[in-house]
């Protein structure tokens, strides 16, 4: 039979994580709950979906992700323009405002998955991809905001990473973001033949961000432009003092870049960049700010906050290239067996040293006693126990050590027997913990 069909592959953009690799995107998630654990941070999981006005809104119209990376469809039932979130902040404080969740406190929370953007697809810029967000909603800092970026530059530490550097800045308050606004709208206007076609349509619409640009023809336009710090008034920068203070007691070295704006619209005072040149044409692996009105804009309770997010594929990227990783077994004991009652034997004792809480793969389908070998060193296991007509009778298992079970010493070449009931003790007393 002849077929019309293609093909079928995956979404350009869209990985596949394989077991090869998904193993490391597991441990990395592991080592992030535990550090956000440490600092108080609690889950939080929104939907995937949302009205495509909560980003419009919440992310700001004249913005990339708005404007060009969002993938909205209309939902053919009703009617309704929905999208695929292209980020986390809005959904968590939507989630925020209409559960009430700040009535009696403050909340630190995080929350971890899938994000979607229409982006060109490269080496650290995907079409879905993984975010790390972090949000601290309802304090006003500048203590938090400093707990924040502690707390990033804890994780490069324990992760093994370096050459990775931070940038913050200030966007100040709306009044000092609209006289800065008035000023760069001049000096745009007087150097309107240097711009390309992003910069001509956002200059009245959102000029602070043609200072935002990529395209490097623009950097010096973009180099000379009036700075927002120094529009900053006394408050804004008694709040950023504070911060670069105490980035300075922890032995935090940063970067005052007064050119970062950050994507959202609606971020205010404090903002923040790691970035690492050992990611191609990528330099951004965590990003956030403070972002003091959108709760309010999104209908919520006028409340402060502040929150980053992490590129988890960038991240994991970095951590490759600065840490050893190892594959991890499939199993601890591999059970290798020939004969129907030799089959059921290796279930029954599988049984039991799992509820030791010891990992057991049983072999499945047919195969000699050499390719059950072969199965089982390619599994990693640590131990083979073999079950035939012999062990049956003797109701003892042969055990065979695989591999060296620490560093140095030589697995045994000899098989050994283990009665029955003493196999779980036996396997127990001599699995290496961690290999
Ligand atoms: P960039 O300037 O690289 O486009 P961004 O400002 O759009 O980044 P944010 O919206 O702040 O990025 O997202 C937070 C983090 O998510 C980034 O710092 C980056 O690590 C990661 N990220 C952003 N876009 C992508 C993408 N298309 N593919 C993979 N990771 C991404
Ligand atoms: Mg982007």
């Amino acid at each position: 039979m002849t077929s019309d069909f293609k093909k079928l592959a995956a979404i350009r953009g869209m990985n596949d994580v394989l077991p090869d690799d998904s193993y490391a995107f597991e441990a990395l998630e592991a080592i992030l709950r535990g550090w956000l654990a440490r600092y108080g941070y609690l889950n939080m999981r929104t939907p995937v979906l949302e009205h495509t006005r909560l980003f419009t809104r919440g992310i700001g119209e004249v913005t990339d992700i708005v404007e060009k990376e969002m993938y909205t469809f209309v939902d053919r039932l009703n009617g309704d323009s929905l999208t695929m979130r292209p980020e986390f902040t809005a959904g968590v404080v939507r989630a925020a405002i209409e559960h009430n969740l700040l009535y009696d406190r403050a909340r630190r929370v995080y929350t971890l998955g899938p994000v979607f953007r229409h982006e060109r697809p490269q080496r650290g810029r995907y079409r879905q991809f993984h975010q790390l967000d972090v949000e601290a909603l309802g304090f006003a800092g500048p203590d938090i905001d400093a707990e924040l970026i502690e707390m990033t530059a804890r994780l490069w530490r324990e992760l093994g990473i370096d050459g990775i550097e931070l940038e913050i800045n200030s966007l100040g308050q709306l009044p000092e973001r609209q006289a800065h606004r008035a000023a760069l709208i001049k000096y745009l206007e007087s150097r309107r033949q240097e711009l390309d076609e992003d910069g001509l349509r956002r200059m009245y619409t959102n000029p602070l961000r043609v200072l935002d640009t990529k395209n490097p023809a623009m950097q010096e336009l973009a180099n000379e432009a009036p700075k927002l710090f120094d529009f900053l008034g006394a408050g804004s920068r008694e709040h950023f003092d504070a911060v670069c203070q105490r980035l300075e007691r922890a032995g935090i070295a940063y970067r005052i870049n007064p050119r970062m704006v950050r994507g959202l619209d609606y971020y205010n005072l404090t903002v923040f960049e790691w970035v690492t040149d050992k990611l191609g044409a990528q330099a951004t692996v965590c990003g956030g700010g403070r972002y003091d009105g959108l709760i309010e804009l999104l209908g919520g309770k006028p409340a402060p906050a502040i929150g980053f997010a992490i590129g988890m594929e960038r991240l994991l990227d970095l951590w490759g290239q600065c840490a050893e990783l190892s594959r991890p077994a499939e199993c601890q004991v591999y059970m290798i067996h020939q004969g129907s009652s030799a089959a059921s034997q290796a279930v029954v004792l599988a049984e039991q040293l799992r509820d030791a809480n010891i990992s057991v793969i049983v072999h499945a389908g047919p195969g000699s006693f050499k390719a059950q070998f072969k199965r089982a060193d390619a599994s990693l296991a640590q131990i083979a126990v073999i079950l035939g007509e012999q062990e049956l009778e003797s109701r003892q298992a042969s055990v065979k050590h695989l591999r060296a079970t620490q560093l140095g010493q030589q697995p045994p070449e000899q098989q050994r027997s283990v009665a029955f009931d003493q196999l779980v003790t036996y396997i127990q007393a001599n699995l290496e913990q961690e290999v």
